[in-house]
């Protein structure tokens, strides 16, 4: 299967006019806006099929690879990773770093950090959370990188709430949009593998990127061929894995946690 570009995963706008995204809950919104739903995309599936300008990898504080999504990308990017993250000297909480993508499709891999969550200082695990996205957009941009894949940050085996963490995602990145250095970024996808995270990006992503007119009377400004397109593109995207990769038993985590304590 061909990697997939930026260019083929849906914007937030096509989700909405496709009425991919359901809009039916929206309650009064505030300091949202419609601006950036072109710039959006929404991607479920495999982040190292993705031939983006940089991939957002779930790391530790080691950088030196583990289980789940960090597992995936080292495994599919090849040793030329590891032997350049070897040389970082490990990434601290909430920081990020990047290196180049190997046998990967996409450009560079940005590593963040996230939080173990801890339910007893939900505040400082989402300082954490935040920093994550925000170290991650600037690395971007710093490197002239115009289109960025974030996988779910920390929901994975450090247990962040899928909910409150796609909260903090996609608040972090609307804010980041709204700024200046967020003009200089032309696509960021958010990526989901598991059910739980996209019922999470389902539910929040209209809530911070809201459809700027009513869904109901949406429905004449997509032509039928455009639809036909989309859905043909829709179509093409990889399979979902069913299984978790192979190294999903997470040992490593198990023991970065006490680092991370
Ligand atoms: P963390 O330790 O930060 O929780 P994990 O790798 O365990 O990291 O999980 C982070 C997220 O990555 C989870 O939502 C998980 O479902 C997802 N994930 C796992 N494998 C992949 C993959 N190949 N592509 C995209 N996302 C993945």
């Amino acid at each position: 299967m061909a990697p997939t570009s930026a260019s083929d995963i849906p914007s937030l706008n096509l989700l909405y006019k496709l009425k991919k995204l359901d809009v039916s809950r929206l309650g009064p919104l505030k300091g949202a806006s419609p601006v950036h739903n072109d710039r959006i995309g929404l991607f479920r599936g495999d982040i190292t099929t993705l031939s983006v300008d940089a991939i957002v990898n779930a790391a530790n504080t080691s950088l030196l690879g583990g289980g789940g999504v960090d597992g995936a990308i080292h495994r599919a990017a090849g040793k030329g990773l590891l032997a350049e993250c070897r040389t970082l000297g490990g990434c601290p909480t909430g920081s990020s770093k990047i290196t180049n993508g190997y046998n990967l499709p996409c450009q560079k891999v940005i590593h963040t950090v996230g939080p173990v969550y801890n339910d007893s200082k939900p505040a400082e695990s989402e300082a954490h959370l935040r920093s994550c996205y925000r170290t991650s957009l600037e690395l971007a941009v710093q490197n002239d990188l115009k289109t960025i894949a974030f996988s779910a940050i920390s929901t994975g085996v450090y247990g962040y709430p899928s909910l409150d963490a796609a909260n903090v995602a996609c608040d972090t990145v609307r804010k980041y949009m709204d700024g200046d250095d967020g003009k200089k970024l032309d696509k960021v996808i958010f990526v989901t593998f598991e059910e739980k995270d996209v019922r999470a990006y389902n539910s929040l992503l209209p809530r911070h990127f809201p459809p700027s007119i009513p869904a109901s009377s949406d429905q004449d400004s997509i032509t039928g061929e455009q639809a036909a397109e989309a859905e043909a593109k829709a179509s093409q995207l990889p399979d979902v894995p069913t299984t978790d990769p192979a190294d999903s038993e997470h040992v490593p985590k198990k023991q970065r946690q006490s680092n991370e304590d």
